[in-house]
């Protein structure tokens, strides 16, 4: 019997880490996210990922997305592009991929995550719809490329990885996959657990506040951002999920928990990274 070691993601960690913006920097030095995002009667999710992205400093983000919805982004974002599900997709432009939030389980999302999973060779994040995809189809676990991220809240971590009797269980499970598979896990939670070859962090920052739809879709666009301006996936993971916690511990400074909405952790990204500064 080995004992493991964990190790809290505190304020301290995340300081370190954190890149600045060059005086003579242009929006290409920090990078074009591209964002595989939302579908009918769930492109709420996608807009909440992409201004997530670009508050959390993408240089630019794309939605790729069916073109019935564009006018919905445009509306609610003018800073985000989109492009057609029926495009091709030159991938070498973008330099991180966010794939899941509000796609839906069917047969023309599950083309676009097997075709991203294969096709897309820089890091991306994997959530929502694009796990629950992956689940359902025998062997594409492995066709999940190294330097991702996947983002699985429990019930997916499930629908993914079978069921555990309890959360000791499953941190054990998650600690033996991340030595497995070549991908970062971060098992979303109240004290969300981010995995990397057999290393293991737990988030300190959160509240109950977040416990609301959108609130996992904000978290992808944020790592798809760290992703995009070079941090590398573990950084991203924990550097993104400690953001994504303390916007949301500052929204709850003036907003009730029961009140909150995903769109005040995004509304607060800037504050929690000030505080770091
Ligand atoms: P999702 O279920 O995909 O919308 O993701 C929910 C997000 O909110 C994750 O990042 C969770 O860590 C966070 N969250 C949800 N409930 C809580 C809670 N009670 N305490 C802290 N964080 C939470
Ligand atoms: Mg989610």
């Amino acid at each position: 019997q080995t004992i493991k070691t964990y190790t809290l993601v505190t304020k301290q960690l995340i300081t370190t880490q954190l890149i600045q913006r060059n005086a003579f920097a242009h929006k290409g030095t920090y990078g074009h996210a591209l964002l595989i995002a939302g579908n009918k009667g769930k492109m709420g999710a996608a807009i909440l990922a992409a201004k997530a992205c670009l508050r959390s400093g993408a240089g630019l983000v794309t939605i790729n997305t069916n073109e019935n919805y564009f006018t919905a982004v445009h509306a609610a974002l003018p800073e985000a592009m989109c492009i057609d599900r029926s495009e091709n997709i030159d991938h070498s432009i973008y330099k991180s991929a966010g794939i899941g939030p509000g796609i839906g389980v069917n047969d023309e999302s599950a083309i676009v995550v097997a075709a991203t999973l294969t096709q897309f060779t820089k890091p991306m994040v994997i959530d929502a719809d694009a796990l629950n995809i992956i689940a359902a189809n025998e062997g594409w676990l492995n066709n999940v490329p190294a330097g991702s991220i996947i983002t699985p809240h429990p019930k997916e971590f499930e629908r993914l990885f079978g069921k555990c009797a309890d959360d000791f269980e499953r941190i054990e499970k998650v600690m033996a996959l991340s030595i497995q598979y070549p991908f970062t896990i971060v098992l979303k939670g109240h004290h969300t657990m981010i995995a990397s070859k057999g290393e293991a962090w737990f988030n300190t920052t959160g509240n109950p506040g977040m416990a609301k739809g959108g609130s996992g879709d904000v978290l992808t666009g944020m790592l798809s951002a760290l992703l995009a301006q070079g941090y590398d996936p573990l950084q991203s993971a924990l550097t993104g999920v400690y953001l994504h916690g303390l916007a949301a511990d500052i929204a709850i400074k003036n907003i009730a928990q029961v009140s909150m909405l995903a769109t005040d952790i995004i509304d607060h990204i800037s504050d929690a990274i000030l505080s770091l500064q």
